[in-house]
């Protein structure tokens, strides 16, 4: 549906350049910094199989897809229980073979301190851009999302395996020497997973479209206050960052059937 929020896609460059796809049109974010931004939403939201209703059952699938679609499944938020690998169904043998049978990679990345995660095929980049890291290196290259999940597990006694988004929105954090972290943390993988270590060292470096970062960070939801405008003053992971302090998660709002729409700020006035 055209009118919902959605996550912006993004692309690297000098500094990360985000797209918001809404309204059947594409809108350049970075182009809107130091403008005023709207967002109303609806009071609907809209789930992946079409149903509209008032608000989602759990993260963001209603309740029969919940229960039912295997996007919702277990292995997604643990991809440690992936057994699509042993032919075993969770919910569509058929849908979690194409997913979960695919090269993964297991990556190092710096957002708000180290933190392990995985990510399918050329995921790798957009899924940093997404997580708002500063800093990100492959540590291996698995044939399923199983063995990636294992070596994720096998790591998280060492690292996070999540990010602190509000240490993430705070500023830029300081770099670390990840091709080292990549060769000690090498060590703890699984003997019989190591075989899949990359030998390449190429570290990634991202840096946002941020003319200042918050302060006291109040994040801001459209339940509680549907329309949310104010100056746009920088954008990091899939954060929009806002005057007052205010940050909005624009993943964490996809299916919100809203409107965008944006004004000029010319001398502390609006056109
Ligand atoms: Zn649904």
């Amino acid at each position: 549906m055209k009118d919902t929020l959605k996550k912006m896609s993004t692309n690297l460059q000098d500094v990360v350049q985000y797209t918001l796809d809404i309204h059947g049109g594409y809108i350049l974010m970075n182009e809107l910094i130091g403008k005023q931004i709207k967002i109303e939403w609806s009071g609907e939201v809209i789930c992946n199989c079409g149903r509209i209703m008032k608000k989602f059952y759990r993260s963001g699938f209603c309740y029969q897809c919940f229960y039912d679609s295997p996007l919702a499944s277990q292995s997604i938020f643990k991809p440690e229980l992936c057994t699509a690998h042993l032919g075993i169904e969770e919910r569509d043998l058929e849908w979690e073979k194409t997913f979960q049978l695919a090269p993964h990679y297991v990556y190092l990345a710096n957002s708000s301190g180290i933190k392990v995660g995985i990510t399918r095929g050329t995921q790798g980049v957009i899924r940093w851009m997404d997580q708002g890291a500063s800093q990100a290196i492959l540590l291996a290259e698995v044939p399923n999302r199983r063995f990636s999940g294992d070596i994720e597990v096998s790591l998280k006694r060492f690292v996070a395996d999540v990010t602190n988004w509000r240490k993430m929105l705070s500023g830029t954090p300081d770099s670390v020497d990840l091709v080292k972290m990549k060769e000690k943390l090498s060590e703890h993988v699984p003997e019989e997973l190591k075989q899949y270590i990359l030998a390449d060292n190429t570290v990634t470096e991202i840096k946002y479209p941020v003319t200042q970062f918050p302060k006291k960070i109040k994040s801001v939801k459209l339940e509680k206050n549907p329309i949310i405008e104010g100056e746009l003053l920088g954008i990091k992971g899939q954060y929009l960052l806002l005057d007052g302090d205010r940050v909005f998660n624009i993943r964490s709002h996809e299916g919100f059937i809203s409107k965008f729409s944006y004004q000029e700020i010319v001398q502390g006035r609006l056109f």
